[in-house]
């Protein structure tokens, strides 16, 4: 788990022009043409959490990390010279607190921004408490000392997206609402129309670039597999020009990634519905099975991709999502 290292919210308050060396390079990387990749440094670690800023005369930023990284986040947005007047939308891929824990801060930091987000999601963003309140069962201490909460955002700042749904960041450039389910079903990936980069959250799943392959995340409560095959079947239409995951960066083999993806949920789910029907420890048959994708990452790094996505919300996730489809499958013991 996390060590000492990590502050909360309240821990440090970093401004534009603090000479900090843990702030992030100035302006981001660009990915794409008008589109910047900003480090939003969740637990302080190089890598973890993109955030995405699209360009345009209506420029709109894809996810804010956790409440804990909207430092870093505006330090960004400041060097690149938006004003709080000058960002038009915030767009969160889904509502967990690693996407969209900063929300309820930048909103206020930008007072002008429209706020985006799934019509399951919406109320959440509205008021947190429910949320915040499940984020504590499942993150225990870290909730404070790495991610954050959520501050409520005001009803009439959120316009709700609906599958399609066209978000104008220029006269020419539009990012496409696209619902996906599966990973949460409050899930949207963003489709932008100049680049052809699709912003897919966490619905292909977590690859850091400081090692290991392509893990699907299957948390709990809502995972569910088939949602999730549909959804990259809905992305691989699209034909995107790129995947931009949000754990972390961009990748150039749209096609080849889905494919991958799809895989990989399929394996994991098998291993684990197989140790479930036999009655055996799900996250221990996961371990068994996928630990060596790791072989060859740094003991420094796993420690990220075991706090982002580690085998054992992965294994609550398909146990709920097996638990669930047992009976309507006639799978019961009696
Ligand atoms: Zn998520």
């Amino acid at each position: 788990m996390s060590g000492t290292h990590h502050h909360g919210p309240g821990g440090h308050h970093h401004h534009a022009g603090d000479s900090d060396d843990t702030l992030p390079p100035p302006t981001g990387t660009r990915i794409a043409e008008g589109v910047l990749e900003l480090d939003t440094r969740l637990g302080g670690w190089d890598r973890v959490t993109a955030g995405y800023l699209i360009e345009g005369d209506a420029p709109v930023l894809v996810e804010t990390g956790s409440q804990s990284s909207v430092p870093a986040l505006l330090a960004h947005l400041d060097r690149l010279g938006l004003g709080p007047n000058d960002l038009a939308g915030v767009v969160v891929t889904h509502i967990h607190l690693d996407h969209a824990g900063g929300v309820g801060d930048v909103a206020r930091a930008f007072p002008k921004a429209t706020v985006y987000v799934h019509p399951k999601g919406a109320r959440h963003l509205a008021d947190p408490t429910k949320l915040v309140d499940s984020a504590a069962r499942v993150y225990g201490p870290l909730l404070d000392s790495l991610y954050g909460r959520l501050d409520p955002t005001p009803a009439e700042r959120i316009h709700v997206l609906e599958d399609g749904e066209e978000i104008r960041v220029s006269a020419n450039r539009f990012l496409t609402a696209i619902d996906s389910p599966g990973h949460a079903k409050h899930h949207l990936g963003l489709h932008d129309s100049w680049s052809g980069t699709l912003f897919v959250g966490d619905a292909v799943g977590v690859k850091l670039p400081d090692g290991g392959v392509l893990r699907p995340s299957t948390p709990p409560p809502d995972f569910d597999l088939d949602l999730a095959l549909q959804s990259l079947g809905k992305f691989a239409d699209r034909r995107p020009t790129g995947l931009a995951l949000a754990h972390y960066g961009l990748l150039a083999d749209p096609l080849d990634v889905l494919d991958e993806a799809n895989g990989t949920l399929r394996r994991w789910a098998g291993v684990a519905e197989a140790a479930f029907r036999n009655g055996e420890d799900i996250a221990a048959a996961l371990s068994a099975t996928f630990a060596s994708d790791l072989d060859g990452v740094a003991e420094e790094h796993r420690e990220k991709l075991e706090v982002m996505n580690g085998v054992h919300s992965n294994a609550a996730g398909l146990q709920r999502w097996l638990a669930t489809k047992a009976p309507a499958e006639g799978t019961s013991e009696t």
